[in-house]
């Protein structure tokens, strides 16, 4: 089986990476070599204009902006690895997915982000603290972008990572049971999303089991397979940083997850 494949990844059309992190210098940090990627996804940050609501560091990342991404690909060194055009697409604190039907055709595939719970008073109110609540909020928010239905495949990024709270990780996660997380993966499944296999897994922060992985998120994404999901690889890189692709690919060995299991996207 080659799992060498990454589907969430970013250059510098999205504002949070660095400038250098152009698409030649992702092509070569990833794809190069005998162990590089064979099929690279990239997914930048997206909320297309023809929908109403984007945040002032969203507005400038539109559909044209990233899309653009296929013009510079025309030149660039693939090192042979197939390349696809995702996004990761925002989904708004009131459940509406950030990309209009007609645009969201134009991609090959796009990442669904539901818990970018770090964007205070934008995607949830910055007066919400309590751990039980944020999670309550990011199961809330992952059922209703499982059920959103767009002309191409998704998938969701970095499921029920709760982005910014750190401290109280464990907590979130460990507050959600089996059965919620067992209802969530059912509708991904129902409605045809993949489950990313996400650096979060390894946060620095977190406690690690013998094998360098969070028991929290082995029981989150053991539970999805369970429900009969498919997974994709999703780095999040926002510099060519392979050493994080390759220890996803542990995570999936880890997990004993075979071919028919990842989403061909
Ligand atoms: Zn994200
Ligand atoms: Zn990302």
């Amino acid at each position: 089986m080659d799992i060498r494949s990454d589907f969430h990844t970013h250059t510098n059309l999205s504002s949070c990476a660095p400038a250098d992190t152009t698409v030649q210098a992702l092509l070569d940090g990833l794809c190069a070599g005998p162990d590089g990627l064979r099929v690279l996804g990239i997914s930048n940050h997206l909320w297309d204009r023809d929908v109403p609501g984007a945040s002032a560091w969203y507005k400038p990342q539109d559909v044209a902006h990233v899309l653009s991404v296929r013009e510079q690909l025309k030149d660039a060194d693939t090192h042979g690895a197939r390349v696809i055009v995702g996004a990761e697409v925002e989904f708004s604190s009131d459940l509406r997915v950030a990309i209009t039907e007609e645009h969201a055709a134009l991609f090959d595939y796009l990442l669904i982000t539901a818990n970018h719970v770090h964007m205070k008073d934008f995607i949830i109110p910055a007066s919400v603290t309590d751990p039980y609540e944020v999670a309550d909020i990011i199961v809330t928010r992952f059922k209703a972008a499982a059920k959103v239905r767009l002309p191409v495949r998704c998938g969701i990024a970095h499921p029920f990572y709760p982005m910014s709270f750190g401290r109280d990780e464990m907590t979130i996660l460990g507050s959600i049971s089996d059965q919620t997380y067992g209802e969530c993966f059912e509708l991904a499944v129902e409605n045809g999303k993949s489950i990313e296999i996400h650096s979060s897994a390894f946060g620095a922060h977190l406690p690690l089991n013998e094998a360098g992985f969070c028991d929290e998120y082995v029981r989150m994404l053991r539970i999805a397979r369970e429900c009969g999901c498919t997974f994709h690889i999703g780095s999040d890189v926002h510099r060519p940083a392979p050493e994080r692709g390759i220890r996803l690919r542990g995570l999936v060995k880890y997990l004993g997850l075979a071919e028919y299991d990842l989403t061909d996207f």
